[in-house]
């Protein structure tokens, strides 16, 4: 039987697998509902995130905040997570090998969660998660299976604030992002679900367990 996600936050706190734990103040592992039917992904915590635990607490989360609100949902409804659950020194990326070491963490999430819609936040996890080299600004606003379910990229909130907030073109296309996620649950709501389950995550398993990362 599988364990609870706060199980798994539970070890998940005292990780030591990669490099990051070394320059943490505490791992970021996930917030929000264990059942979401909507669950984002960014990168990777920042400093306001690293501080306080919890993924998207900055700017960037209050605009992820107000985005939810346009469509009528609230923070605890949906599941926010980040591809790396400890801040990479200077916010820099995180590198392959770090992604390698945390990815079980990720896969574990998505199978106790079990989405069905997953949106993936920026270019660094767009990239990561749909496999592909291909820019956010070409897959934005469009919607991807994988793996049964549906994902949908759109822009990071952080980069929208950087390149002009409100008054910007992104700033539109965000929100027409996530009205395309609205008009997908509530059209998910309407039929049964067709959800495939992804293989448990073996947790506790060796950085290098490639099974795990096939997934993605
Ligand atoms: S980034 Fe992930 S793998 Fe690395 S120490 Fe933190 S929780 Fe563990």
């Amino acid at each position: 039987m599988s364990r609870t996600l706060a199980e798994a936050a539970a070890e998940a706190a005292d990780c030591t697998k990669c490099r990051l734990s070394q320059g943490r103040t505490q791992v970021v592992f996930g917030a929000g509902h264990p059942d979401a039917g909507l669950m984002f992904i960014g990168e990777g915590p920042g400093f306001h995130e690293d501080e306080q635990g919890e993924p998207f607490v900055g700017a960037a989360g209050q605009l992820l905040n107000r985005m939810l609100g346009e469509i009528d949902l609230a923070r605890d409804q949906v599941y926010i997570a980040n591809i790396v659950k400890c801040r990479p020194p200077g916010n820099r990326d995180p590198r392959p090998d770090e992604i390698d070491a945390c990815t079980p963490w990720l896969v574990e999430q998505i199978s106790l969660i079990q989405p069905q819609v997953i949106v993936t936040l920026g270019n660094f996890a767009t990239k990561f998660v749909l496999n592909t080299q291909t820019g956010i600004t070409r897959l934005r606003g469009q919607i991807h299976d994988w793996h049964g379910r549906t994902v949908i990229p759109t822009f990071h909130p952080a980069a929208i604030l950087h390149g002009g907030g409100e008054k910007s073109r992104q700033f539109q296309l965000l929100l027409d992002d996530f009205r395309m996620v609205r008009s997908t649950l509530d059209a998910m709501s309407e039929r049964p679900s067709d959800v495939v389950e992804l293989p448990e995550a073996d947790v506790g398993a060796p950085a290098d367990d490639t099974d795990q990362l096939e997934l993605f």
